[in-house]
């Protein structure tokens, strides 16, 4: 645990108690501070008793004798409207701020020359952040890996020397970061997203580019180009000063790190430098991931790891589970888990990264369903559809063979069995639903689990 000093003897209100906020509270209490803790909802609420964290109503509170309200990322700050904590907050002029600006403030007084790494971008942060903790790990580092990615931060070890912290970020959580300072700050890419939650694609790119804004003086920006906001903002970090590290998989670059193929490309001053290949890298299949082993490639190499020694630590990657994860194989027949791809926008990777497809979809729908992904539909060699979205997936695919299945289970028998009748040297069962899974399933992740352990069950299947 990280205990958070810089609150020693005040009074600080932390609203949220899942996960994050009750190791919040924890910190701050081991640093010193007086907590009130509060949730909306009364479990959290007992669980917080529970663990010896005071839970007071805040909106009883004296809130002038409040030094701070740390807030869960979850918890809206603006929109679509401030919560109700957050309204007293600012009515009494209280600070707002979040897990990750309290590592911030504690990693500046004591330990400001560790190696900090903060991630961002729309997609593939968290791909990017366990394949960056990978590198360094195999390179010697002593590393802590946390954030969005699922460890709350202050529940791993203090910074100190030179460990290297590698902290996913969400934009609710840089939001909530102020001062967030990084030594080394990516952010991959920006697409539509989250926008109830920062009201237009102007907020929220602005949100995201605090990370790359603030990046210490002497460290190293790495941002990915090929959309127009994020192009915008390595603009502006040069121009403020910052050592910036472009990253494409569209074009060539002078400076910076580009796709050429499935090889990566590094240029500086339009020499080629170092060109290495990403294929045979089974957990980095896919133009997507060109653009998070770029954005590894070159957050590793600011800390100076050699790019040999990256290299050969990218070929050991295992991935992350439910994103294109290889679960198993029967002769030519993989059997790949992208259960983490709940729209067409992710499902759409997962395709264009295979060929001859045995393609398990469905769940509950998103807006727009499938339509998005008939260009792909030739890559196809059947659908197998699931859940609530099963009826209007099948209209979409239309002449494309398809079977409505239902259930997971059904689903894996069908494909399995037809892709090792069909005799392809390299055909694949693709479970990547296109939706989200609460109509059968919890979450992804036992949406995803329940698929790996039917693939594990069938006769034969490595
Ligand atoms: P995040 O943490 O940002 O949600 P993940 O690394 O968990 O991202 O990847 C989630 C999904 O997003 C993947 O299954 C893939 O479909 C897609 N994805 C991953 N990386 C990228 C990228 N660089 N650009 C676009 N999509 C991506």
């Amino acid at each position: 645990m990280i205990p958070v000093s810089t609150f020693k003897g005040l009074t600080v209100a932390v609203f949220g108690l899942g996960g994050s906020g009750l190791v919040t509270a924890q910190a701050l209490m081991a640093g010193g501070a007086e907590v009130v803790a509060f949730d909306d909802g009364e479990k959290s609420r007992a669980k917080a008793l529970e663990a010896g964290i005071p839970v007071g109503d805040l909106n009883g509170l004296d809130w002038s004798a409040i030094a701070a309200l740390i807030l869960s990322p979850g918890v809206p700050l603006t929109h679509p409207e401030p919560h109700w904590s957050v309204k007293l907050a600012q009515a009494a002029g209280v600070e707002i701020i979040g897990d990750i600006e309290l590592f911030c403030r504690e990693r500046r007084a004591h330990a400001r020359h560790s190696p900090f790494i903060a991630i961002t971008g729309t997609n593939g942060k968290s791909t990017t952040t366990a394949l960056i903790s990978h590198l360094l790990q195999r390179g010697g580092r002593d590393v802590q890996m946390g954030g969005n990615i699922g460890t709350a931060i202050l529940s791993l070890a203090p910074p100190a020397g030179r460990r290297v912290h590698v902290v996913e970020c969400s934009s609710y959580q840089i939001d909530l970061s102020p001062t967030l300072d990084p030594s080394v700050g990516v952010h991959l890419n920006l697409t539509p997203d989250h926008l109830d939650r920062h009201g237009s694609i102007e907020g929220y790119a602005a949100v995201k580019e605090q990370l790359i804004a603030g990046v210490e003086r002497g460290g190293t920006a790495v941002v990915g180009v090929d959309d127009d906001f994020s192009a915008a903002m390595a603009e502006r970090a040069e121009g403020a000063g910052t050592h910036v590290v472009r990253i494409s998989v569209m074009r060539p670059l002078e400076d910076g790190i580009w796709r050429d193929g499935e090889e990566l490309v590094l240029s500086e001053g339009g020499v080629e430098k170092f060109r290495f290949s990403l294929s045979g890298i089974p957990s980095l299949r896919g133009v997507h991931n060109a653009q998070n082993a770029a954005a590894a490639f070159a957050a590793a190499r600011a800390l100076g790891l050699a790019p040999e020694v990256i290299l050969v630590a990218m070929r050991s990657f295992p991935g992350l589970a439910h994103r294109m994860e290889q679960v198993g194989h029967k002769g030519g027949v993989l059997f790949v888990n992208d259960s983490k791809a709940t729209n067409a926008d992710a499902a759409e990777r997962a395709l264009l990264s295979f060929d001859d497809i045995f393609w398990i979809a469905g769940g509950k729908p998103k807006a727009g369903g499938i339509a998005p992904l008939a260009p792909l539909f030739p890559k196809l060699r059947k659908a197998y559809l699931i859940g609530e979205a099963a009826e209007d997936f099948a209209r979409t695919l239309g002449p494309v063979p398809h079977e409505i299945t239902g259930t997971l289970d059904g689903a894996v028998a069908a494909a399995a069995r037809d892709a090792e009748a069909a005799g392809l040297p390299q055909a694949v069962v693709l479970l990547s639903p296109a939706c989200a899974s609460f109509d059968q399933f919890p979450n992804f992740e036992v949406r995803g689990d329940a698929f790996r352990a039917l693939v594990k069950a069938l006769p034969g299947v490595a």
